[in-house]
């Protein structure tokens, strides 16, 4: 049995206030600051990379920004790893949409060359 630190009444083994006098108790204190709060940074590669991408959905001058965008979620997937950032959802969305986008430019390319030599 465990005894409330300011009272002294006799209270549970792993409760962390006294129920008689609200008192927080030392055990309890210790596992809350032995948890370790980790803030992560989100990868601006990862953002850049999907902005370009969803950019090129609407724009893609020369394929180049789906292209641009592939190369910067792919930086940022990488930099999330090492770094343990955030951010590797946006980027793998980015690299997905600029992937898409790329195809669907050099699909859009290959069907204008093939109009243009029909005449
Ligand atoms: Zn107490």
């Amino acid at each position: 049995m465990k005894y409330c630190v300011n009272c002294g009444k006799e209270i549970s083994e792993d409760s962390v206030y006294c129920p008689n006098c609200g008192a927080v108790q030392q055990e309890g204190m210790v596992a809350q600051t032995n948890t370790v709060v980790v803030t992560t940074a989100t990868n601006m590669n990862c953002v850049a990379g999907l902005i370009l991408s969803c950019l090129s959905i609407f724009f893609n001058l020369f394929g180049v920004i789906g292209i641009m965008g592939i190369i910067f979620s792919n930086k940022g997937i990488e930099e999330c790893k090492q770094r343990n950032e955030n951010g590797e959802v946006l980027g793998s969305i980015g690299k997905v949409i600029g992937i898409c986008t790329t195809i669907l430019f050099v699909l859009g390319l290959i069907f204008s060359v093939s109009i243009l030599s029909w005449y």
